[in-house]
């Protein structure tokens, strides 16, 4: 028979649970951390005691309280003292963040990419300089624990190699063993796939908070996604699941990156958009299928039947998605979130036909709530995974 968990395995998981708390929800006062976590107050006084020691958090009196009585300490995270760098390698720009405990962006970095193949180097040169940058400004008593990226193609799991990234032209690149050599942290460096780090952004600090089941969809000049299934990122055998990108929804349609016909990225990714309002070309980004919106707004005929056959395509695919997952919410993000503003009818005419009607009555369609910024922002708290799970351990190794 396996014996349950040591008193010293409780502690490291209570403990983690606790600065959680305060890194999703803010200051907290100690009573409500009490109720939240369902331990008694002697419990949670040692606790904070010992992430306070460590300089994880602080322990302050409430501004106001309103309440007579003595009131509760509020825990609140140490934001500038502790912090991890998050990074993004999109296809059109490269960013690097320096984000405190609690999730504050403390500084930042971004530089404009040029689309296409890329070296290695062009990558990680640029974020490690950022990254350097930063790190040089830094006051010494601040200590890094962690250091993510979010990278626009598929990304195995185990050891942060880019397996394919169709529209970088990248396969089987060592990404996060030399971003790790680059920095010379000494710390690791994790990799994600971009929209799944998305989804998990948007599931923890977006429109999606407190939703369990999640389909978020991300629109860059591919369609990547994420799948949240009871509160859990769908990852699939090694990793790779989740590319909602490559479903086909019109088996003889457009031409897809990745080989195949009729993908919902070829039904509704940039190009497609862009091609269909007679737009491709001229110029490209979120910025020209924004215009495309506004054009359809303004009652441009071409610019509206584009995203009617888009919104189609869109429609066809979120049910299916609905049809297999039940999700509570179905989330556009990226470049998807204008195209859903400029087709919602489209989209919901389509889940009014095709979506199984009992998954479809309870369903909400939101946009991103995290904007451009979901990306970096799943990075970074990729980034605090680790001393959010061992937090004694963590900052022992960092500050060593
Ligand atoms: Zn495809």
């Amino acid at each position: 028979m396996r014996a349950g968990p040591s008193q010293e395995e409780i502690r490291r998981h209570n403990l983690g649970a606790l600065l959680r708390h305060v890194h999703l929800g803010g200051p907290t006062s100690r009573a409500e951390l009490t109720s939240r976590m369902g331990l008694n107050r002697s419990t949670i006084m040692a606790l904070t005691a010992d992430l306070t020691a460590a300089g994880l958090v602080r322990e302050e009196l409430p501004r106001e309280t309103g309440r007579a009585g003595r009131p509760s300490l509020v825990v609140r995270p140490e934001s500038a003292r502790v912090y991890v760098f998050a990074l993004d390698v999109g296809v059109d720009r490269l960013v690097a963040a320096r984000v405190g405990l609690g999730g504050t962006i403390l500084d930042r970095r971004e530089a404009v990419r040029r689309r296409g193949p890329f070296s290695l180097d062009e990558i990680v040169g640029p974020l490690a300089g950022f990254a350097r940058q930063m790190h040089r400004k830094t006051r010494p008593d601040t200590v890094c624990v962690g250091v993510a990226a979010a990278f626009s193609g598929g990304v195995s799991r185990s050891d942060g190699v880019i397996r394919f990234g169709p529209n970088m032209g990248s396969v089987d690149v060592p990404f996060a063993e030399e971003m790790a050599r680059r920095l010379a942290f000494g710390l690791p460096v994790t990799v994600g796939n971009d929209a799944n780090l998305a989804a998990l952004a948007e599931h923890t600090r977006g429109v999606g908070v407190g939703c369990r089941d999640l389909v978020y969809l991300h629109g860059d000049v591919g369609i990547g996604g994420g799948v949240i299934v009871n509160g859990q990122l769908l990852g699939g055998h090694e990793g790779f699941g989740g590319e909602i990108g490559h479903m086909i929804v019109n088996p003889k349609g457009r031409p897809c990156g990745c080989g195949s016909l009729g993908c919902l990225e070829a039904e509704v990714g940039e190009r497609a958009v862009l091609e269909a309002a007679g737009r491709f070309g001229a110029q490209m980004g979120r910025d020209a299928v924004r215009a495309v919106v506004d054009a359809a707004d303004r009652g441009d005929i071409v610019a509206q039947a584009a995203l009617s056959r888009v919104g189609d395509w869109l429609g066809l695919g979120v049910a299916n998605l609905v049809n297999v997952f039940n999700p509570e919410m179905v989330v556009f993000g990226g470049m998807l979130r204008e195209v859903y503003l400029g087709s919602a009818a489209q989209v919901r005419s389509r889940l009014a036909v095709d979506a199984l009607p009992p998954s479809r009555d309870s369903l909400r369609l939101r946009t991103s709530a995290l904007g451009d910024d979901a990306t970096l922002v799943g990075a970074a708290e990729l980034a605090f995974a680790q001393v959010l799970a061992d937090p004694l351990e963590v900052l022992a190794r960092a500050g060593s």
